[in-house]
């Protein structure tokens, strides 16, 4: 008996992910892995039919990407006014909003749309742009990932609630060159184009020297004396600027107005469909990281959209476009300047970049 309470009393794991059927539609949970065909009626709306019959329709939401509780209470009132209470995030942060009956879309879609939320994001659109952390919740970036994504796609409304591209566009943002950044079509990344600066009269009292050793990728770091005081010295030749010393050591300042700068890559690609995944290569840097509006990042890509509009044919990606017209054709076209910078003569990366899909250990 006093075995049978113990169970009884166990408390749940408070780790991982829970189980997500208790959060599904009902109608999804019903036919869970028994859909016929799906198939889309609008720009931004999915339509899903089972082999029992029932039908599903998903409203696709953008929103400002931060959401605060005035925007989550109010699109939780309409989800719940117009919807049937369910919704999801995609991994680009679109809000997926469920309803089991074609009559609920129209009111839903003008709810949304009174609200200030635009509908779209499907099929050969421009959806919502992927950002990493930033300044919400890691220690190293060079500039706000997440502001980038609502300046442009302010400027790309018109291309997320129309599917008039010749195939979606994934555009990805990144606020440092090392770690959580994914492929794009489009890449916004930061690059720091200068070794950190050091205020040798200040780290030995800020920063515990053996973790700052550890974080530096490329062993770039040394503990060493400075004007009798122990600091640290970095080797200029071995390191790429990525940032990742300062957070554990604020003494070692490298983000800088002149020397922070935006670099846009173009090409990438992480699904295999029709064409292997592809790595996104440089076409721009030294682009000013000019918050809150980025302007002259936010032209360049708008300029690069319209190229590949025009000239991609129906169905190329970003990068299987650029690889039929060739790299001179694709500057030329978009008239961007090639510089020496754009060529990686770094004969060691064939053997030390992760070039393939494989996951190693
Ligand atoms: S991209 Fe870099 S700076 Fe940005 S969140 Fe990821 S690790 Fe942090
Ligand atoms: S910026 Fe990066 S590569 Fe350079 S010293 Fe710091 S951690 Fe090492």
């Amino acid at each position: 008996m006093a075995q049978a309470q113990t169970q009884k009393m166990r408390q749940p794991i408070e780790s991982g992910c829970p189980d997500g059927l208790q959060y599904m539609h009902p109608l999804m949970v019903r036919n869970f892995g028994n859909w016929k065909y799906h198939d889309r009626p609008r720009p931004g709306v999915l339509h899903h039919v089972a082999y029992s019959g029932d039908e599903i329709w998903t409203v696709r939401v953008g929103t400002q990407r931060q959401l605060g509780p005035y925007e989550i209470n109010l699109l939780c009132d309409i989800i719940d006014q117009y919807a049937d209470g369910h919704v999801r995030f995609t991994i680009r942060s679109n809000m997926e909003i469920m309803v089991d009956k074609r009559e609920k879309v129209g009111p839903l879609i003008q709810a949304l749309n009174d609200a200030g939320y635009p509908v779209g994001g499907t099929g050969n659109s421009v959806t919502m742009i992927s950002h990493t952390q930033g300044w919400l919740h890691c220690d190293i970036p060079g500039t706000d990932a997440s502001g980038v994504v609502k300046a442009l796609m302010d400027e790309l409304y018109q291309e997320f609630i129309h599917e008039d591209m010749p195939n979606r566009v994934h555009i990805t943002t990144s606020c440092c060159q090392i770690n959580c950044g994914g492929q794009g079509d489009i890449a916004i990344n930061i690059q720091h184009t200068k070794p950190p600066k050091i205020n040798h009269d200040l780290v030995a009292n800020v920063c515990e020297r053996p973790s700052v050793v550890a974080r530096c990728p490329v062993a770039a770091i040394r503990p060493a004396i400075v004007n009798g005081k122990p600091s640290l010295e970095v080797d200029e030749k071995k390191c790429i600027c990525c940032g990742a010393c300062f957070p554990p050591c604020p003494p070692m300042q490298i983000n800088d107005p002149e020397h922070s700068k935006l670099a846009i890559w173009v090409g990438g690609k992480n699904s295999n469909a029709r064409s292997k995944p592809m790595f996104h290569k440089l076409v721009a840097a030294g682009i000013p990281n000019n918050p809150p509006r980025w302007p002259e990042a936010a032209a360049i890509v708008k300029n690069i959209l319209r190229v590949y509009k025009e000239d991609a044919k129906n169905w190329e990606r970003v990068g299987e476009w650029v690889e039929r017209i060739g790299w001179p054709r694709f500057f030329e076209l978009t008239e961007l300047p090639f510089t020496k910078f754009h060529i990686d003569n770094w004969r060691g990366s064939r053997y030390t970049l992760n070039a393939s899909a494989h996951i190693r250990f």
